[in-house]
């Protein structure tokens, strides 16, 4: 049985047959209509995301299965203080599959170590929320038909983007993928983005704070939200802020055949006057999200009965177990009881360790780098 947690849990073959799955979903949906029949998917929705509980409810009901959850934790045994550990052996009682929401990083890892069914991470924190990227990928190829020799924008908040960072990580696996960075000088792409992932897998990329001079050359232009908030310098806003609007006169000088993304809601960085476009792909994103969940969830339903063992989701890592403590507060090791501290080996030479549940990134001594546990 499989989980999904984040991105990299699914190889490019997974990914692959996901697309395709999906593709046939769209052109026949009906095929599918009963394809859940019996099966119960539980929605347990610790903070608030009324679009991805809805298309995720969408995608059970068109494929004839049921839905249980919550969708505020006021509503669950959360504000009893009950574990996640524990409500996700519970609902594994009365479910077939758990697409779990936390304001907690590593809320749904947790959760699938625990449950005797699959699990779908729909969003733990800041950490990962794998099924919009698998609807931004099905996008891609729906739009272009290929992943491989693209140059990808990515406009606006790229610092803490959750989806901007794991597209980019998703489309980095594919050859002669180049990506432009288009963002204020206070919102880059973080450092660890562009070393772990764009240099690992030997990326081209150029960062530039003008979308205006960046757009002629772009296939796909992936916008994304400013907020205010996220400026330590208010002046520095207002300066910015209309820079990254895009409009229809600054499309002029785009390609014919640009595909506009954007991972929704929208407050003002695209303009009303450019859903007209052709060019425009975002509410189609929506549609293709709904039809990636319902691949998903025919996927690891058919994975769970072939294999109904737990998988172990540091199989093949080498890992540190309470040797350190994860200092980030969001984590979920800071709220959960008697839950191990466990750090996977980044880079075994310089001690460079991650939490699995949040990726806090951590320096490890020599001493403790000699208690590392293959898993
Ligand atoms: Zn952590």
């Amino acid at each position: 049985m499989k989980s999904v947690i984040d991105i990299p849990d699914l190889s490019v073959e997974e990914i692959d047959e996901l697309i395709k799955t999906a593709g046939d979903i769209a052109l026949h949906p009906e095929k599918y209509a009963k394809s859940c029949e019996g099966k119960i998917l539980a929605t347990l929705f610790y903070e608030p995301s009324t679009r991805t509980r809805l298309s995720f409810t969408a995608a059970m009901m068109e494929l004839g299965g049921n839905v249980l959850g919550f969708s505020e934790p006021g509503s669950s045994s959360a504000v009893k203080g009950e574990s996640v550990a524990d409500t996700a052996r519970v609902v594994s009682c009365y479910a077939d599959i758990i697409a779990m929401r936390s304001p907690k990083e590593g809320a749904a890892f947790v959760a699938a170590k625990n449950a005797t069914i699959p699990v779908i991470n729909t969003g733990d924190g800041g950490h990962a929320h794998p099924t919009q990227t698998l609807g931004d990928l099905f996008t891609i190829y729906r739009e272009k038909g290929r992943f491989n020799n693209l140059t990808v924008g990515f406009c606006g908040d790229l610092k803490y983007g959750r989806t901007v960072h794991s597209l980019i990580e998703a489309m980095s696996r594919y050859p002669d993928v180049r990506f432009v960075l288009i963002s204020p000088d206070a919102l880059k792409l973080p450092t660890f983005v562009k070393y772990e992932i764009l240099a690992r897998h030997n990326v081209l990329y150029t960062e530039t704070d003008s979308l205006e001079e960046a757009l002629p050359s772009l296939d796909i232009l992936y916008m994304t939200r400013i907020q205010k908030e996220r400026f330590t310098d208010p002046a520095e806003y207002e300066r910015l802020k209309d820079s990254y609007i895009l409009t229809v006169e600054k499309l002029a000088s785009a390609k014919s055949d640009l595909c506009i993304m954007h991972p929704l809601p929208r407050v003002n960085e695209i303009s009303v006057k450019v859903d007209k476009d052709p060019r425009a792909c975002y509410f189609k994103q929506v549609e293709n999200g709904k039809y990636m969940r319902m691949a998903l969830i025919l996927k690891l339903l058919a994975s769970a009965k072939e294999n109904p063992e737990t998988e172990d989701l540091l199989a093949g890592r080498s890992v540190l177990i309470n040797e350190m403590k994860c200092t980030n507060p969001r984590c979920i090791t800071a709220t959960e009881q008697e839950l191990d501290h466990v750090f996977r080996v980044v880079d075994a030479e310089a001690g460079i360790c991650r939490c699995v549940y949040c990726e806090k990134k951590v320096k490890a001594d020599s001493e403790m780098m000699k208690r590392v546990v293959r898993r």
